[in-house]
Order: structure tokens, then sequence, then C-alpha cells
């Protein structure tokens, strides 16, 4: 039997029929921020010696590609701290198979960044955003500085991305009452904007989740005392719901991962900045492609052949409870987000 032949067109197709197209990869799981919903105040990192190396990571990038992903994320941790990053995002933004690579970022580093990555073929953007009063915002990422990111973001606008939006995690008395400037700030810029339920992942110090929750129906009921929402039928077979605010160009979404449950349409895998392969955000299974890639350096078909395992194991859905203690102990900064 010809292989070649054979994956010419071959798709990921899991246990339950899902087909997934897109791979989200995390290239550090450190960052320039602690926001207080994501990582501890102390946080450990991993030693750097047990990260992928970029050329490791741009080799499973690559099988995946071959394998019929079409969508690559580039996240972490912060991802644009990451050391000659713009190598990965111009090798990876050369995968003939590749329809579409984009990043989610904190902002920090993209007013000198923003360029060169749309010089590397990244088309969408998505800049993490939680509030624009810079005291909260302090507070909220605890050392981060709200004016680096507003003009990371300026930057971005200046240069014409197919896509920028936004994306707030609200919690309860920390940032909730700041929803309607965040879609203005989004409008008066014509960008989209989504709202993420904060989720379980990693114990952290500063709050208690329960008393933080903010549901999306509780944004969209502020959000329409001020615009009119009218329901979206964009998918991008992920989390979010998508609503037009009438009389603008802005859409915007919920990702609910409580309230409403998505996994029967996940189209989605993560690589951690280890190299572990998880297949689903809200549990624990995975698979080591360090593991391969380090005893078989190289070997692309190997790579390929635990990738296409892997996805027999990929569970059928999360079980994330916000009345239990965290059951995923990885942080958001680990995962990818
Ligand atoms: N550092 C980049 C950033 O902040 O955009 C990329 C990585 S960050 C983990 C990706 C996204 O996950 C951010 O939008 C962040 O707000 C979100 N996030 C982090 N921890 C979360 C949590 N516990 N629940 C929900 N979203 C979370
Ligand atoms: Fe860093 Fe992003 Fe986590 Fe904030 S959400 S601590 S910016 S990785």
């Amino acid at each position: 039997m010809n292989i070649n032949q054979n994956t010419h067109h071959e798709k990921l197709i899991d246990k339950f029929n899902r087909h997934i197209n897109y791979v989200r990869i995390s290239v550090t799981d450190r960052c320039d921020f602690r926001c207080t919903y994501c990582m501890s105040e102390k946080m450990q990192f991993v030693p750097r010696a047990q990260l992928l190396t970029l050329e490791e990571i741009a080799l499973v990038a690559r099988a995946f590609t071959e394998l019929g992903v079409e969508k690559i994320r580039i996240t972490g941790g912060e991802p644009l701290i990451r050391k000659n990053i713009m190598q990965l995002f111009e090798n990876i933004g050369k995968l003939p198979k590749l329809k579409e690579l984009t990043t989610t970022t904190n902002g920090s580093h993209l007013l000198a960044l923003a360029k060169p990555l749309q010089d590397a073929g990244v088309e969408r953007i998505n800049i993490s955003l939680d509030s624009l009063d810079p005291e909260k915002f302090r507070k909220i990422t605890r050392i981060g500085n709200l004016k680096n990111v507003l003009s990371g973001i300026d930057k971005a606008l200046s240069l014409d991305f197919k896509k920028l939006k936004i994306n707030s995690v609200i919690l309860k008395n920390r940032n909730h009452n700041e929803v309607v400037d965040l879609v203005r700030f989004a409008i008066n810029r014509g960008i989209d904007i989504s709202f993420i339920e904060e989720m379980p992942l990693g114990l952290i110090d500063e709050h208690n989740r329960n008393e933080t929750y903010y549901s999306s129906d509780l944004i969209k009921n502020d959000l329409e005392h001020e615009y009119e929402l009218v329901s979206s039928t964009i998918s991008t077979g992920g989390p979010s719901r998508y609503y037009k605010i009438i009389g603008t160009d802005t859409k915007v979404g919920f990702i609910s991962p409580h309230s409403h449950n998505f996994c029967s349409q996940c189209n989605r895998v993560r690589l951690t900045a280890e190299g572990q392969l998880l297949l689903c955000l809200g549990q624990e299974h995975s698979v080591s492609l360090k593991k391969i890639i380090r005893a078989f350096p190289g070997d692309i078909e190997k790579l390929k052949n635990s990738i296409r395992k892997a996805m027999e194991i990929k569970p059928k859905g999360h079980e994330f409870d916000l009345t239990e203690k965290p059951i995923i102990f990885r942080h958001m900064n680990v995962t990818g987000g």
C-alpha cells in the first residue's frame, strides 16, 4: 500500500465522528503578566530544557497539516515572549496545506511584532483585554501595563489584518461593570469581541471562582440595555455563540463552557509547550508527542501515526463543575488558551 497516496487528502476523524481540523499550539507556559484567573502569583514554570524546541514544534505543525489540519493557532503563556518566536511563525506560515495561521496574545509585544506577524502570514489575531481602566487592568493582570497593550492594538489596527478580535474574561466584582465599555471600544474600532466565562483550570489563589462567576447570559443582558443583538449563524466549530450588534460592524461572541455545552461540535486539539497532545481542554486524556519526536528525531511518519492513534482517545466532552475543586490541575497557561 502506498501510504502517501492514501494520506493525500487524509482527515483526522475521532471516535465520535468529529473532524479535527484545528490545532492550538502553546509555545511557552511563561508570561509577562500574571492574570489572576489564569495563574497564581508565584508560578512554577516548566524548565526551559523540557520545552519542545522551535524546530520540533514546526515538525508537529507540519505533521498536522499533512493530516488535514487547516488552522493553527499559536498561543501560550504569552507566545510573543518566546525567544526567536518569529522564526516559528515564518516556518509555519510557509506550510503549503495550512489555510489559517492565527495567534492569541496579551498584546504587550504587539507594537513591535504586529508587522512581523503579518509578514509571516498571520491574518487574524486575538488580543486579550479585560479592562480599560489602567488600575483595574493592573489588578487583574497583576503586572500588565494597559498603555502598552493599547498601543499594540493601535499598531495592529493600522495594518489591515483580516481580523482582529478582543477576548475578555469577565469576573463578577472585578470587571463585570465594563462589558458595555469594552463593546464600545470594539465598535469604535470596527472589530469583534468575545466574552469568556472563567474556567476552573488550575489552582489559583486570588479569588474563589464560585464568587466571581458571571455568566454569558448576564453579560448579554447587560449589553441589551445599550445595544440590539441579533443571533448570527457564524460558527467556528468552537464554543462561541455570536451576535451581530445592529447598526455596527461588530459581532459579540460568548464563550460559555459552563452554561452551554459545546463538545459535540469540537474540532480541535491542543499541544502543550512540553509536547503533550491534549485531546480535550477539560479532560486529562493526552499523548506525549515529545517522546516520539525525541525517540525518532525528524521521523514525521512516526509522528503522524501517533497523532492518528491519539484521535481514538479524544473524549466525548469536558466535565467542568464549579462546585468542585478544579478537576484539571493544569493552568490555562499550560493548556494553551
Ligand atoms: N497570553 C495570551 C493571552 O492572554 O491572550 C494567550 C494565552 S491565554 C491562556 C489565552 C486566553 O485564555 C486569554 O484570552 C485568557 O484571558 C484566557 N484565560 C486564561 N485563563 C482562563 C480561565 N481560567 N478561564 C477562562 N479563560 C482563561
Ligand atoms: Fe498570561 Fe494570557 Fe494567562 Fe494572562 S491569560 S497570565 S496574559 S497567559
